[in-house]
């Protein structure tokens, strides 16, 4: 009838990330941040939120600039557990967490997490997109939302913006959801929703191919003598280890790495990163080509990125031209 209040990619698209995530239904948005906008605008105002304190950078910025007025949060490293005593207040309605987190891949246990946020009475919303539904699946841990960037690996080739909320049942948060995505309509676009279906079929097979890749590149990392530290699931030495290899199928795409040197050194990273080639200097993640990022830039004022610290997404090239671009980057 009007696009706005509904169309039929749109429908096909959610119900098949619905499915896909195990939740009861979902909502295409017109980027992963008008997903996370559309979350937070179903708070009566005044509420507290819990957010991670290694989350997306942009979804802290909209609690600083857009909420600033409406919502009051506390930052909590949720992968520690016990985090929410010192952090909750009689005003929580919501906690917001990434698993593996942005950009330091912490793991953070999220059955653990439910139990404890529902005995309180609140909602959790989880950001899945790094993990794809392939690997994690949080509502089946008993998150109550889920949170995408359709950007990211569920497209899948870097060439649309989309997002998306899953829902695990029915609540006041989703007849207001609901609402807010016919009424204030930051709706994602029939063409774009077909480009994510089309992106999802090979879903599966990528982010199979990207981990089995990341996994070698960061043993590699872990022994090489110019790396300070590796952050990456499935080494054994990550401290979220056991949790990932519980609640995850493998450990995903996404690494960090810290450069060895003087803690403030900038430079180094950004040498490194500037003689990569195969990798590209990008601030995205989740498509074809692997790309690097000097993440502390890429965020700017307020960064709480290491200044040492390299961002990549392992995309779809040979593990060994990966990893040849990245010796020689090193040693440069
Ligand atoms: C990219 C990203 C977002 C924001 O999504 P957009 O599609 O860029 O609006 C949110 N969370 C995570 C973890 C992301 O990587």
């Amino acid at each position: 009838m009007y696009t706005r209040t509904g169309n039929p990619t749109r429908a096909l698209l959610e119900s098949t990330l619905a499915e896909l995530e195990g939740g009861l239904r979902g909502w295409a948005w017109a980027s992963g941040m008008a997903a996370v906008h559309a979350v937070l605008a179903t708070l009566p105002s005044g509420s507290h939120v819990v957010l991670a304190d290694d989350v997306y950078f942009g979804v802290r910025h909209l609690f600083e600039t857009a909420f600033a007025d409406q919502l009051a949060f506390t930052s909590a490293d949720l992968s520690q557990p016990g985090a929410l005593d010192a952090a909750w207040t009689p005003e929580t309605q919501l906690v917001w967490a990434e698993t593996p987190s942005n950009p330091l891949l912490r793991i953070t246990d999220l059955a653990a997490l439910a139990d404890e946020v529902h005995a309180r009475g609140a909602t959790l919303a989880v950001d899945g997109t790094w993990a794809t539904p392939v690997l994690q699946r949080p509502l089946e841990r008993g998150a109550d939302l889920v949170v995408h960037s359709l950007t990211k690996y569920i497209a899948g080739h870097s060439d649309l913006i989309g997002g998306a909320i899953l829902a695990r049942e029915e609540s006041e948060h989703t007849q207001r959801i609901d609402e807010l995505q016919k009424s204030a309509g930051a709706v994602l676009d029939p063409f774009s929703c077909w480009l994510t279906l089309r992106g999802m079929r090979t879903l599966a097979v990528r982010v199979r191919a990207q981990t089995r890749t990341a996994q070698i590149l960061a043993e590699r990392l872990d022994e090489h003598a110019a790396v300070a530290r590796v952050h990456y699931p499935g080494l054994a030495s990550h401290a979220g280890h056991p949790i990932a290899a519980r609640q995850m199928d493998t450990f995903g795409a996404m690494l960090s790495f810290e450069v060895a040197g003087p803690d403030d050194n900038e430079m180094r990273a950004r040498r490194v990163a500037n003689a990569l080639a195969t990798f590209r200097q990008a601030t995205s993640l989740g498509g074809t080509e692997s790309l690097v990022e000097h993440r502390a830039s890429v965020e700017g004022d307020g960064t709480r990125a290491p200044q040492t610290l390299l961002r990549v997404s392992v995309g779809l090239e040979h593990v060994e031209d990966l990893w040849s671009d990245l010796e020689a980057a090193l040693a440069a």
